[in-house]
């Protein structure tokens, strides 16, 4: 039982520091403070609980605004005195409305994705700049997005066709190349339409069966 594990008794005040973490996006939410009190409710309620230092009592977050925190999974570190609740929030979880209490400097991250998202939504800035400044380099994405959206989704669409030739065939490597040009694209095609990756994945993770 996770109760009699935690080391409360390590702090003073008997409060463990619980990081909040989004079970979908892994961004972190918010930091509270629990008792052994707290904890429990938490995990009977399944919607976390703090004791709230100012309150000076449990504190169960949503209680007023009801964006509460639905308890998913709930583990502690390697010493026993710090937890990580890994919850799906019914609202934003910052109470000054934001998804989280970071805000900006934690939104989704897809690794490599993000970063090339970054550098195709600067190829674009650069195609509404580029027609006051001749003088910046030739850039084939660039070029595209002053193609317009028509002629970025036509490209998706050859470079769909290819995956399925491709797809037909033995050649790994030939399939692999044909899928890549396809994701490029179709994240050039997204940003055209003024979306990113995170938008798509939004709606997929809607789809789910909720369990
Ligand atoms: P709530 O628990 O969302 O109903 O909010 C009740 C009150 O708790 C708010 O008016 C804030 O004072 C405080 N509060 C809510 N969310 C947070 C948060 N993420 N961090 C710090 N304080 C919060
Ligand atoms: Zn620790
Ligand atoms: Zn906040
Ligand atoms: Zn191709």
């Amino acid at each position: 039982m996770i109760l009699n594990q935690v080391n409360f008794s390590k702090y003073p005040d008997q409060l463990v520091p619980a990081i909040i973490q989004d079970a979908t996006t892994k961004n972190v939410l918010m930091l509270g403070y629990m008792n052994q009190e707290a904890l429990k409710k938490t995990i009977d309620l399944k919607q976390v609980t703090f004791f709230s230092r100012s309150k000076q009592r449990l504190w169960t977050k949503g209680e007023e605004s009801g964006n509460y925190l639905h308890l998913k999974d709930l583990k502690l570190d390697c010493d026993q005195d710090a937890l990580l609740i890994q919850v799906t929030p019914s609202g934003p979880t910052c109470h000054k409305g934001t998804d989280t209490c970071w805000a900006e400097a934690n939104t989704a991250n897809f690794g490599f994705l993000t970063e090339l998202e970054q550098t195709i939504t600067e190829r674009k800035t650069a195609s509404k700049k580029s027609h006051q400044s001749e003088n910046l380099p030739k850039s084939y994405v660039t070029s595209l997005f002053n193609e317009g959206i028509n002629k970025i989704a036509q490209k998706v669409g050859e470079e769909a066709v290819e995956v399925v030739i491709e797809a037909k065939d033995e050649n790994d490597e030939l399939f692999l190349n044909e899928s890549a040009d396809l994701l490029f694209h179709y994240l050039i095609l997204l940003q055209a339409k003024g979306f990113k990756l995170a938008d798509v994945v939004q709606v997929l993770n809607n789809r789910r069966k909720s369990n």
